[in-house]
């Protein structure tokens, strides 16, 4: 993979839009990176255990086994899963055998395909897989300007859906190695997979942790959910929180981010209960204080996106009745 056409591709820096909704909307569809550069870091978090930190984009992580590899998340693009297939292997010639894929967005199973070729079995929660048959057309619609902006061809990416579905737990067995499929209820998403290594005390939270970064909640059905969540996977004992953004994680990340959407969650129903609009409360500029954290720009997408839950009782995105 090329590092540097990466990194000079993130140059822009943050970039802090508070204008109305349709400014707003112009500003983010672009698809142009607004995040600070930094180049794509591989490390070995556990003997055979890979994770891959793409902060501009989304992170995976790998399980190399004497019987081939289990592969966490496909990336945005199948250019960027032929870029992740290669870093696998600098890391392991064995086939990829598994790939789980932890939620429906698009940056985390476009690149599909890829590892289709190769002959992975595709592993998802069922609601994952529904999330995926029922939203994929508005997936590809709202990563468009990433493409644009990459010169990536949209038309590359086929819809490969999961082999194998799951409900609450999953333990797969590669080479002797021990892999947990865990679904604690939706985070950030209906089918929120958490991919536990226990042996290795490693947890891969793809949908509902993202170490210091804001997520997007277009499609949580509750905040309080979620945030119990991530106070339920914080006292997992587990020493690495690896999310499908941002850098490695600790426990008190994962702590951090519980109270930061449960301030979002207080802050908005207050906003609401007050009658505030949506653009009094993007114009009154609210959780400021988180403005340094990963994604503070798509802030009024995420006001928007949890003021239509809190008024009409359904995610924007929501999982098909
Ligand atoms: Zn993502």
């Amino acid at each position: 993979m090329n590092i540097q056409t990466m990194v000079r591709a993130g140059v822009l820096g943050l970039a802090l839009c508070m204008p109305g909704a349709d400014a707003w909307a112009q500003a983010t569809a672009d698809g142009a990176v607004r995040e600070k550069a930094v180049p794509i870091l591989v490390t070995e978090v556990a003997p055979g255990l890979f994770f891959q930190y793409h902060h501009q984009e989304s992170n995976n992580a790998w399980l190399v086994t004497d019987d081939g590899v289990l592969v966490v998340d496909s990336r945005q693009h199948p250019n960027r899963a032929e870029e992740l297939l290669a870093a696998i292997r600098k890391t392991t010639d064995k086939p990829i055998k598994w790939v789980v894929n932890t939620h429906a967005h698009g940056d985390h199973y476009f690149g599909n395909s890829v590892f289709k070729r190769e002959g992975a079995t595709f592993i998802a929660h069922r609601d994952t897989q529904r999330m995926m048959q029922a939203h994929h057309g508005v997936e590809m619609k709202r990563r468009q300007g990433y493409f644009k902006q990459r010169q990536f061809d949209p038309g590359d990416v086929k819809l490969v859906l999961p082999d194998v579905t799951f409900d609450s737990r999953l333990t797969l067995t590669l080479g002797g190695r021990e892999v947990e499929l865990l679904y604690l209820g939706a985070g950030q998403n209906p089918g929120d997979t958490l991919v536990h290594f226990p042996k290795e005390k490693v947890l891969f939270s793809g949908g509902p942790f993202s170490k210091n970064s804001w997520p997007n909640p277009q499609f949580t059905p509750s905040i309080a959910n979620w945030v119990a969540l991530l106070r339920k996977v914080a006292a997992m004992d587990v020493d690495t929180f690896l999310g499908g953004h941002g850098d490695i994680g600790a426990r008190q990340d994962v702590l951090n981010e519980a109270q930061m959407l449960s301030e979002f969650d207080a802050g908005m129903r207050a906003a609401v209960a007050k009658g505030m609009s949506r653009e009094e409360i993007f114009k009154s500029a609210p959780f400021a204080r988180y403005k340094d954290v990963r994604n503070y720009y798509r802030m009024n997408l995420f006001i928007n996106s949890y003021y239509h839950l809190l008024t009409t009782g359904k995610p924007l995105v929501a999982l098909p009745e």
